[in-house]
């Protein structure tokens, strides 16, 4: 009997292991000791388990479940996989009808608590996952709840909520804290440059330069420039432009069509001039359009199309052909231009449809550079170079 109970426990073990849960937390001596065999369900939802077919296994646990309503964890076994297959409101009573148990212990409570919350969150009931959630803070799962709710306050944009959870949150307890401060405060000071409060948009500034030199983030630099630029003060910018290409050479796609929105036919010459080095030292950017716009506008036609060649030899892309197809008409004979229109037209409109930012975190592909993935919620997970999406 010693023997077929040890590798019932086994079972178990595995059965909840599969399930993701800690084995630890997991009690089922209940229904062990009601029966003298192991409930056929479990097995059949072990199979299952194991064969990556939760549908199956949640059907065998069912019946055994509805034989066993003393068991908490097999309850919340349920629970889980009925959330999972997004069967929220069945996933919340069950776990509503455990947590009005009195024979809970403190750790089942606990544990109820934090599944009634994540049965709320992924049911979009966020009001009432944020209660349960602010309920595990001061226990044993409050980071993990601090987490979440920083999770939740994100997607409100409630970001005087975010601040206060870090303040009070235990050093080095939360995973990229200094990259949600920093960006707390980039967004408190895009806030106040639209309002033209420039004191106030700098003192957020200097609060997210600070938090952004360990997370290692570039976005204050941006906003410090564009802080400088809206004020007519560029020449004080060119030392940030040098930082963002020493830390991250890839952002230097989003400072060209910022630095080149705020210049006029005076300083351009000189904007031109280091955009031309910049191209040089990093061709993958993809910012051949704005260069040859520029070049046209206010430099050299020919130099132009020797670029944008040496530019496609060095790192090939449609971003650069799109661009040498823009310098092209000014070098050939007039008989080859309507060819080339038309050329120039397909490839232009397949990179209107192409082209986009893409989330390497969640891959959720956007038309403009997001600092905030609206779909994953992921902190700079956008790169600022655009990528062609292959289903175009
Ligand atoms: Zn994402």
């Amino acid at each position: 009997m010693a023997e077929f109970l040890w590798w019932q426990a086994l079972l178990i073990g595995a059965l909840f292991f599969a399930l993701g849960w800690g084995a630890a937390r997991i009690d089922m001596r209940h229904v062990i000791r009601a029966r003298s065999e192991l409930p056929r369900g479990f097995l059949e939802a072990l199979r299952w388990l194991l064969q990556g077919n939760r549908e199956r296994a949640l059907e065998a646990l069912l019946p055994v479940a509805d034989a066993h309503p003393e068991t908490v964890a097999l309850q919340n076994a349920v629970a889980a996989l009925l959330r999972e297959r997004g069967e929220f409101e069945r996933a919340i009573a069950i776990h509503q009808r455990l947590l009005a148990r009195d024979a809970l212990s403190a750790g089942e409570r606990l544990e109820l608590t934090a599944e009634l919350a994540q049965d709320f969150h992924r049911a979009g009931w966020l009001d009432r996952a944020e209660a349960h959630y602010r309920a595990l803070l001061g226990t044993e799962r409050d980071a993990w709840a601090r987490q979440a709710l920083l999770a939740i306050y994100q997607v409100e944009r409630a970001w005087e909520q975010c601040l206060a959870l870090l303040d009070s949150a235990a050093p080095g307890s939360l995973v990229a804290a200094p990259l949600l401060a920093t960006h707390w405060h980039c967004e408190q000071a895009v806030a106040a440059m639209a309002r033209e409060a420039w004191d106030e948009a700098e003192r957020h500034l200097d609060a997210a330069q600070s938090y952004g030199a360990s997370a290692n983030s570039v976005r204050p630099l941006l906003l410090r420039a564009e802080w400088l630029l809206a004020q007519g003060r560029s020449e004080e910018a060119l030392p940030l432009w040098q930082e963002i290409e020493h830390r991250q050479p890839a952002a230097l796609a989003l400072v060209v069509p910022l630095w080149l929105s705020h210049l006029d036919a005076s300083t351009m010459p000189q904007a031109l001039r280091q955009l031309r080095r910049w191209l040089r030292r990093h061709p993958e950017l993809d910012v051949w359009d704005r260069y040859v716009d520029c070049e046209l506008a206010h430099g050299d036609a020919a130099l132009a199309m020797r670029r944008c060649f040496w530019g496609l030899q060095a790192a090939p892309s449609l971003f650069a052909v799109a661009a040498y197809l823009r310098v092209l008409p000014a070098q050939l004979p007039s008989a080859w231009l309507p060819a080339l229109e038309r050329v120039r037209g397909v490839v232009e409109a397949h990179l209107a449809r192409a082209a986009r930012y893409r989330c390497r975190q969640c891959g959720f592909a956007a038309r403009r550079h997001h600092w905030h993935c609206p779909a994953c919620g992921g902190w700079e997970t956008f790169p600022p170079i655009r990528e062609l999406s292959a289903s175009a």
